[in-house]
């Protein structure tokens, strides 16, 4: 199958950027991977994110997708964009799981393993190879179209495809995310997430002082999007074709969160890629975020 013939099978399925990665992936792979932070959220370590599939024998091809996930808004919101729609974890997977039905009646003889931020698999440096975008200095990765709002999923596959070829560009390099970031997180080409808002809001238990003050710069209580806001690459981006992604819920009433058990939230809002953490985690943010305006009026 060419690659033109497999952007025409995801097109059909709603699936609008797709390339392939080689596999098993080249030895510098490390190197991008390397970090002198390496976050507690990311699975696995260098060897098994490099390794990504343990249940396939032999791989031989990796498919990579991008799910644009932006949608214009003028109204208020407190929790990051990619978790506006439903969870990506799940819609990805569904896509992924009509596009391997298809390949599946194709290629019977081939196995498919889908993987979408759900196991160590190095799946942004796999959709750099994959032709799909850059890095940025925000260490998001982004499409020349959709910019860096998207989530990337992938097939791992025994069926040998031509890999596509690594796209030349980088980031305009301006420096935006570096002087807008609440916690100057980032620095030169490492994210620090001991002091990135993102990561500090979907950690449990009590924050320092020096935390809570990041947290309380702006009004988000789930994710910061501020490095990704201000990035010039993300300006004139189409909304996502992706319906699942299109119905959002940009803001999260704290209150209503206050009156609900565990079970009742669970069952409301467990679709939400934001419920993870679970809603006292929330809360905390939510009442660090209030103070901070309280006490400036
Ligand atoms: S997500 Fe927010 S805190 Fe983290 S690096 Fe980007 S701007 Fe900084
Ligand atoms: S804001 Fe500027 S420096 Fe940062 S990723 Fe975007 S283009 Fe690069």
């Amino acid at each position: 199958m060419t690659l033109l013939e497999l952007e025409k099978l995801a097109n059909e399925l709603n699936i609008p950027v797709i390339g392939v990665a080689p596999w098993p992936l080249p030895v510098e792979a490390s190197l991008h991977l390397d970090t002198p932070y390496p976050c507690p959220f990311t699975n696995g370590t260098i060897d098994e994110r490099l390794q990504g599939s343990t249940t396939m024998l032999a791989p031989q091809s990796a498919i990579v997708c991008l799910f644009p996930y932006y949608v214009p808004w003028e109204g208020n919101t407190n929790v990051a964009r990619y978790c506006w729609g439903d969870d990506y974890h799940i819609v990805v997977r569904q896509y992924l799981e009509r596009l391997v039905a298809v390949l599946r009646e194709r290629y019977p003889n081939d196995s498919f393993e889908i993987h979408c931020d759900t196991s160590p698999l190095a799946d942004r440096y796999m959709a750099y190879l994959a032709g799909l975008g850059f890095y940025g200095w925000n260490q998001t990765f982004i499409n020349p179209t959709w910019g860096s709002y998207t989530v990337i999923g992938t097939i791992m596959t025994t069926l040998s495809l031509e890999p596509s070829a690594p796209l030349s560009e980088s980031c305009l390099q301006c420096g935006a995310c570096l002087r807008a970031c609440p916690g100057k997180a980032l620095q030169g080409n490492h994210l620090d997430y001991r002091t990135c808002k993102s990561y500090l809001t979907q950690c449990k238990g009590e924050l320092s002082e020096e935390e809570e003050q990041i947290i309380e710069k702006t009004p988000l209580i789930f994710g910061c999007d501020v490095c990704q806001e201000v990035c010039p690459h993300n300006r004139n981006v189409p909304m996502t074709p992706i319906p699942e992604f299109q119905r959002v819920m940009p803001y999260i009433e704290a209150v209503e969160l206050e009156g609900m058990t565990n079970k009742e939230f669970k069952a409301k809002y467990g679709h939400k890629a934001w419920a993870w953490r679970g809603k006292k985690v929330l809360l905390r943010n939510a009442d660090i975020v209030r103070k901070e305006r309280y006490e400036r009026k």
